[in-house]
């Protein structure tokens, strides 16, 4: 699991949904008006296109008493039980600290989902719909995903399971087939901007452009401090190409603040200079390497990203990259 499925929900349950999930919502909604719910749906895309939004609001609307055009009432007593957090017949699968250690698990095991499923094929408490989420599905391991599948393939009665992911490729293709799939993809720069305004950022062209379009990430940016980070990365890379700076004091300044986001910011500025010379422009940030020099120091900068989740050391993986770039 890379660090980006471990980003913070960017937008928050309850919040209105944002207009780029209305196909996404129509879909659901209609298949659920006219009975044709599959029992297992994958929403998919990068973290911060509402996806976690969308599936909180789809949750509460199935397990609502007296839904309003397909949307909870937020005030029956399902609906309170869910803003309690106390619904018997909600489920949630996700990363949980190891009860013998304590220690933050990275992944989902199979206890989880044998657990889940123990659950599911009792009936409902509430006499109504189950739910379960599985969030972030892509952090079930093989055993776990292996458990699921029996789920998926023989599925109880008025019961629905969603997956949540960020990086849908990790999970098994025999899973993915399994599931009614949403797709979320950036949307229109319009849109975008529109919602940034609504949550009151400044400077939001700035922002999203630095978060590649997507406006959950453009909001994290802004929020927190983000933007600030990224010209500290662009300025130490700038130094470290023009031979000044030390790589092994970035090294470790980065890895003592947010070193997956700076890897990320990394990784855009570096991509963001490529699409520049491609267009046959030059970006504002530009180190001035060749391409296949810019090209291999953006796909390092991604694989270091998701190599920070393991036993690496921060500074020392940081280090070596950082000493590369400056002998380029
Ligand atoms: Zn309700």
């Amino acid at each position: 699991m890379s660090e980006e499925a471990a980003v913070v929900v960017a937008i928050a349950p309850g919040d209105p949904l944002p207009s780029w999930c209305r196909p996404q919502w129509e879909v659901l909604a209609a298949r659920a008006a006219d009975g044709t719910l599959p029992h297992a749906l994958l929403l998919c895309g990068p973290s911060g296109l509402g996806k976690r939004a969308l599936t909180e609001a789809f949750v509460r609307a199935r397990l609502c008493k007296s839904p309003r055009e397909g949307h909870a009432c937020e005030s029956c007593r399902a609906c309170r039980l869910l803003a309690a957090g106390t619904h018997p017949d909600r489920m949630l699968v996700t990363l949980e600290p190891n009860p013998k250690t304590g220690v933050m698990r990275k992944e989902i095991v199979v206890d989880q989902i044998r657990a889940l499923s123990a659950r599911l094929a009792m009936a409902s408490q509430l006499g109504g719909w189950q739910v379960a989420v599985i969030d972030p599905a892509e952090a079930m391991n093989t055993s776990a995903q292996n458990a699921l599948l029996k789920t998926l393939e023989e599925p109880t009665d008025a019961s629905l399971i969603v997956l949540v992911s960020d990086q849908p490729w990790d999970l098994n293709a025999t899973i993915r087939s399994r599931c009614q799939r949403l797709d979320f993809s950036v949307p229109s720069r319009d849109d975008a901007l529109a919602w940034l305004a609504s949550r009151g950022v400044e400077s939001a062209g700035a922002v999203l452009a630095a978060a590649g379009g997507n406006p959950g990430q453009a909001w994290l940016l802004a929020e927190q401090g983000g933007m600030q980070r990224r010209q500290e990365v662009a300025r130490d890379l700038l130094a470290l190409a023009a031979g000044r700076g030390d790589a092994r004091a970035v090294g470790r300044a980065w890895a003592d603040d947010e070193p997956a986001q700076r890897l990320e910011h990394a990784a855009r500025l570096l991509e963001g200079a490529l699409r520049a010379r491609s267009e046959g422009q030059r970006a504002r940030f530009d180190p001035g390497w060749d391409d296949g020099t810019l090209a291999a120091r953006f796909s390092e900068a991604n694989r270091l990203r998701a190599l920070l989740n393991g036993p690496l050391r921060a500074d020392l993986a940081l280090f070596g990259w950082l000493d590369g770039l400056a002998r380029a």
